[in-house]
């Protein structure tokens, strides 16, 4: 089969692979119709993400139709539609069965691995590095999938591909992000990044109650996406975020405040671990202003800042100081997606979100490199790719 391989900092190909097969009996193998490019894939195209090998497929955002199961499997059937979140949960630890699916105990066969590094192992995620649990990805024609009965997720017929591709992961995020601001009616949020998790944190918001949502980014046609989901907008190259913030909320400052942005890559990078390394710290100091940074310094006092982006690799300078003496409340995490599979479903249905907003670009798994670059670098006004395998 083909798939998309990392092959190196800033580096992805196009590759023939064995097609995946079925290791262990709780396994499914899906046929992928519809992948997409996310905005952690970028950490991983960067190099932030240590453990990834040169050959590993990639893509955690995936679905398709169920082709094979293994022995033990019995809800899920050959046949089905499915999408495929992107944690993996064992379905039965402690964590997953508290609903807290991006925090399993069980999904990372690496765990011994990612604590020796980290102190602290995080669940399995597809196509996301070694420290992760060395899972092939589902940028490619075919992926194995695991604890099939307790992940995959069937999804109506009525709804398109382009519909509830992602429910697997960027969709869930922004409504985790969102749910995470402790919204109270008519509160006024502020999102940092209007990316595919800042637009779906916005419209989230406005579902959960917020009065008002303040987006902030820098590329116009992301902004204007914005508007057009009723957030008002900050260009943080033209304007001063933190005094524009003040002054649309009285001088007190946003209710709570997201930061939908996470690492981002300042250079074009030129590989290795010592690249990656100087590429951490320039994002950390760099000469932009840090989102995280201006989202705890926008938010009022005794808001809530919630932090969907992600963050990893060396260091983080977060002003803790002013944390701590605003009594700031920070939420954030890798999201379960699992628990809000029904919810977000059914606001699909009823055509209360419509995800298909964010989709710019459609290319085949052939063009997956020309895609990684134009959504790096937001050439082309992609806001998101889908590649059809
Ligand atoms: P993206 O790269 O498309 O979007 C990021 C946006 O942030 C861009 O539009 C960029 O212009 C903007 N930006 C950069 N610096 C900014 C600043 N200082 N102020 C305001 N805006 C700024 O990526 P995405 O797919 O939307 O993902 C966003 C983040 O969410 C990434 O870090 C990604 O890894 C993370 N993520 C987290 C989870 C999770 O489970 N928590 C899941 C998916 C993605
Ligand atoms: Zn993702």
């Amino acid at each position: 089969m083909k798939a998309v391989v990392w092959e190196g900092v800033n580096r992805v190909k196009v590759e023939r692979v064995p097609d995946p097969e079925i290791l262990q009996p709780t396994d499914a193998i899906v046929r992928v119709t519809a992948t997409a490019i996310c905005g952690s894939d970028l950490h991983l195209l960067d190099g932030y993400v240590p453990s990834m090998v040169h050959g590993d497929i990639l893509g955690h955002e995936f679905m398709g139709e169920v082709v094979d199961v293994g022995s033990a499997v019995t809800k899920i059937k050959v046949g089905d539609r499915v999408i495929v979140p992107f944690p993996i949960s064992c379905g039965k630890c402690w964590y997953c069965q508290r609903g807290q699916t991006s925090l399993c105990d069980n999904s990372n066969p690496n765990a011994k691995l990612a604590e020796t590094m980290w102190g602290y192992a995080p669940a399995g995620i597809y196509g996301y590095s070694h420290i992760t649990g060395g899972y092939a990805g589902g940028q490619a024609q075919f992926a194995r999938t695991v604890y099939a009965d307790d992940n995959l997720y069937r999804v109506p017929d009525g709804l398109s591909d382009d519909q509830v591709l992602f429910l697997t992961d960027v969709l869930p995020t922004g409504y985790m992000a969102a749910e995470n601001c402790n919204i109270e009616q008519g509160d006024v949020v502020a999102v940092f990044g209007c990316g595919p998790v800042g637009q779906f944190a916005i419209r989230s918001a406005f579902l959960l109650g917020a009065g008002r949502v303040i987006a902030i980014d820098r590329f116009p046609e992301r902004l204007a996406l914005a508007r057009g989901a009723g957030a008002e907008t900050i260009n943080y190259e033209e304007e001063e975020v933190f005094d524009r913030l003040k002054a649309m909320t009285g001088g007190r400052g946003p209710d709570s405040v997201m930061d939908a942005v996470g690492m981002e890559a300042h250079g074009t990078g030129v590989g290795g671990v010592a690249d990656a390394v100087k590429q951490t710290t320039r994002v950390l100091e760099s000469e932009r202003p840090h989102a995280l940074r201006s989202a705890i310094m926008a938010c009022r006092k005794g808001g809530t800042v919630s932090v969907p982006g992600v963050y990893g690799g060396l260091g983080d300078k977060i002003p803790l100081g002013a944390f701590m003496n605003k009594g700031l409340t920070l939420r954030t995490g890798q999201t379960h997606v699992h628990r809000y599979l029904d919810v977000l479903t059914r606001h699909i249905e009823r055509g209360e979100i419509d995800p298909t907003v964010i989709i710019t670009h459609r290319l085949s798994l052939d063009e997956a490199p020309h895609a990684y670059k134009i959504f790096k670098h937001k050439h082309e006004h992609c806001i998101k790719c889908v590649l059809d395998p």
